[in-house]
């Protein structure tokens, strides 16, 4: 090693130890490197829900949460049985038919999934057949901003712009207007991929009819390619389509994991801070470009899972007045399946759940100076967190929540909620360009290569989880959050 190549790894060293010093000296960054190794090894296959590699990961975490001395929370177990329905599309059955009428006569054109378009997230009352007039209605936020001056819409199929994203609300507006499904069509042709390999031809749903669902629309609903939408939109107002929907259903046993500490004030201890993070993820589905097709899901969510046990490893040793709650769901990615049963069966009372903190924005590859905290605006959880941030010189927005992750069904059932989200924005000590190409190096969102690497960066992981730790803390001794709107 040449002398000056040593006086840099020593100063390295010296600026490593600074950046331990400043993340909360309780969180266990080797209990996060293992927990994500195991849970996104290979070997569980991707944690599908429902799959035995998804099961594999539930005994991980109830086992690892035994361990460092939580208790189950459902009748004395950690599992919460989620029976769901798994229906597989029969894409030689499943087909979208244009017609238009014009003065040379009829002509017709058949789409086919998944290639063309493919049927979005769905119940069985909504992965049905439709068909009707095509009328374009622009995005989603257009719908709800204009709602009072939507075209007829009974018996016809709204055509919009993009996906429903936050604005799901548009399809119950496009619903009550009588509208019978819903046409999304995708911007980019890579977008369209993305969805299409990672989400394959398998839908979910919950198996009892008594449990909301916080996720699929509330009409039939299908993605299009940009390709079909260009043609749509050319005739929209001439076309008649028919979407003809096949599936085969099986029933399927996943579960939500459900771990609890115990508060130390016997006054406060009947009421619940819980932590929520998805444990299980894509499991099999189209290879990549290296013949890769194991979504190991190591960001998206073994690193939630594993803050979610590093947290409570420091939670057990010293409750809080409050007891806090660990709940893994099962079936996040295919529509808040598990979140959503969870809050229509919960192991506490709701009304004994004084604030919901969701980890499920994966690890960020730096130090985080700057959150979004979605939910934040609704309740004085929001304001919380944005004092505990400020604390260490953490900038914060508050956002409102949406239906992108487990926080959303307690949400609804109006309880605070805190969706801790590291901002788009420079890491701690970087360039925003440096910044930018260490999130690209290690993002692949939805992708096989969001997987477990030795030389990942678990400071930022460390932090994020510190700071979810210390906001649980606060609200576990504190005064009770109320929602605000
Ligand atoms: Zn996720």
């Amino acid at each position: 090693m040449h002398r000056l190549t040593a006086l840099t790894a020593f100063l390295t060293s010296l600026a490593a130890t600074a950046t331990a010093q400043q993340t909360p000296a309780s969180i266990d960054t080797l209990a996060l490197r293992a927990h994500t190794y195991f849970l996104s090894h290979d070997l569980l296959a991707g944690r599908g829900t429902g799959t035995r590699g998804g099961r594999v990961a539930s005994l991980y975490l109830a086992t690892a949460a035994a361990r460092i001395g939580l208790t189950g929370a459902i009748a004395g177990g950690f599992y919460q049985d989620v029976p769901l329905e798994a229906a597989t599309l029969d894409t030689v059955a499943t087909t979208l038919t244009l017609t238009a009428r014009g003065p040379s006569g009829e002509s017709r054109a058949v789409f086919h999934a998944p290639a063309e378009f493919l049927p979005n997230a769905g119940t069985a009352a909504t992965l049905v057949s439709f068909a009707g007039s095509v009328v374009y209605l622009g995005s989603a936020s257009d719908v709800l901003a204009h709602a009072d001056r939507l075209p007829p819409l009974a018996g016809r199929v709204a055509l919009m712009a993009g996906t429903l994203g936050g604005f799901a609300a548009a399809a119950d507006t496009l619903r009550a207007h009588g509208a019978t499904g819903i046409l999304q069509g995708v911007a980019t042709a890579s977008q369209y991929d993305l969805f299409v390999a990672s989400r394959g031809l398998t839908r979910m749903y919950a198996r009892s009819e008594d449990t909301a669902t916080s996720f699929a629309a509330s009409l039939p609903a299908v993605l299009v390619h940009p390709d079909v939408v260009r043609r749509l939109i050319a005739g929209a107002d001439t076309f008649r389509v028919q979407v003809t929907e096949s599936l085969a259903t099986r029933t399927l046993p996943a579960r939500n994991v459900v771990a609890l500490v115990r508060g130390s004030d016997p006054a406060l201890r009947g009421e619940v801070v819980v932590f929520s993070a998805h444990y299980d993820h894509l499991g099999f589905s189209t290879p990549d470009a290296s013949g890769d097709s194991i979504y190991n899901g190591f960001s998206d969510n073994a690193a939630g899972s594993a803050m979610l046990l590093a947290i409570a490893q420091v939670v057990a040793a010293s409750p809080p007045p409050r007891s806090v709650l660990f709940l893994w769901t099962t079936g996040e990615e295919m529509g808040l399946l598990g979140s959503d049963w969870f809050v229509a069966h919960p192991a506490v009372p709701l009304d004994s759940i004084v604030a919901v903190i969701n980890l499920d924005a994966g690890a960020p590859p730096g130090l985080v100076v700057t959150w979004n905290v979605q939910g934040g605006v609704h309740s004085s959880l929001g304001p919380t967190a944005a004092e505990v941030a400020h604390r260490h010189g953490w900038e914060v927005h508050l956002q409102p929540a949406t239906p992108n992750s487990d926080h959303y069904p307690f949400h609804r059932a109006g309880i605070p909620t805190a969706f801790l989200v590291p901002a788009p924005a420079p890491y701690e000590g970087m360039t925003t360009e440096a910044s930018r190409a260490l999130q690209r190096h290690w993002d692949h969102y939805h992708q096989p290569a969001d997987e477990w690497r030795g030389d990942f960066p678990f400071a930022g992981l460390a932090r994020y989880a510190g700071f979810a730790l210390e906001l649980a803390l606060e609200v576990a001794r504190g005064p009770r959050p109320a929602m605000t709107r």
